[in-house]
């Protein structure tokens, strides 16, 4: 059908505008959060537009290598989002307590449905080396929660693997960054590539003016 926009791009998709928005006239979102089913922790907490927030959960706050050959819900989300002109943040947060973290650490027995879902994380290895030769034996929660991060810092680096994450972030004008919240003390960390660690957390993370 001939359409009389006056539009001098072949593209049909209109980008780069600086107010993108949806059919429906809203605005596209700023934020993808990543987070667990459990977690207590809203996102909305962290940024400073709350209605501007896609997300994804599900147990473990798990990222599934990329792969577009897969049938997955959560990386057909991950993947759509990030082509979102609007899109400057992508947020990745994990907690302490995390029965997935748990089961990696065989302190909790799971269904083989969940078993087979933390495998495709890939985090076993990393989640057991946190907490060294004592597993099998009832860890302490410090031991689990520092497990609970390396779990974390292991889906963080699936998710760079995304396309327009896994080099140049999509030419330096989108934030990757990882929250770890701890339930016992109330606080939340955010991680420091710089610094290879977690540090206390003492803004908003997303969707802030730069
Ligand atoms: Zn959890």
């Amino acid at each position: 059908m001939h359409t009389h926009t006056p539009r001098s791009s072949r593209s049909a998709l209109p980008r780069q505008s600086p107010r993108t928005r949806d059919r429906l006239g809203k605005e596209l979102p700023k934020v993808l959060f990543i987070s667990c089913t459990e977690s207590r922790l809203a996102p909305q907490r962290f940024v400073a537009h709350p209605d501007q927030i896609y997300e994804v959960r599900n147990i473990g706050n798990i990222v599934l290598p990329y792969n577009p050959r897969i049938v997955s819900g959560d990386i057909a989300t991950i993947e759509y989002t990030l082509t979102l002109p609007n899109l400057s943040d992508v947020v990745i947060s994990g907690h302490s307590g995390c029965t997935a973290v748990a089961a990696l650490l065989a302190q909790k027995s799971v269904s083989s449905c969940m078993r087979r879902w933390l495998f495709v994380g890939n985090s076993r290895a990393a989640s057991r080396e946190a907490v060294g030769a004592r597993i099998g034996a009832v860890l302490d929660a410090e031991a689990c929660e520092r497990a609970a991060r390396a779990h974390l810092l292991t889906q963080l680096a699936n998710l760079a693997g995304y396309p327009g994450l896994e080099s140049g972030r999509r030419g330096g004008d989108l934030r990757l960054r990882a929250l770890f919240h701890s339930s016992e003390t109330g606080t939340t960390d955010i991680y420091s590539p710089r610094d290879n660690s977690f540090v206390p957390l003492t803004h908003q993370v997303a969707g802030a003016a730069r």
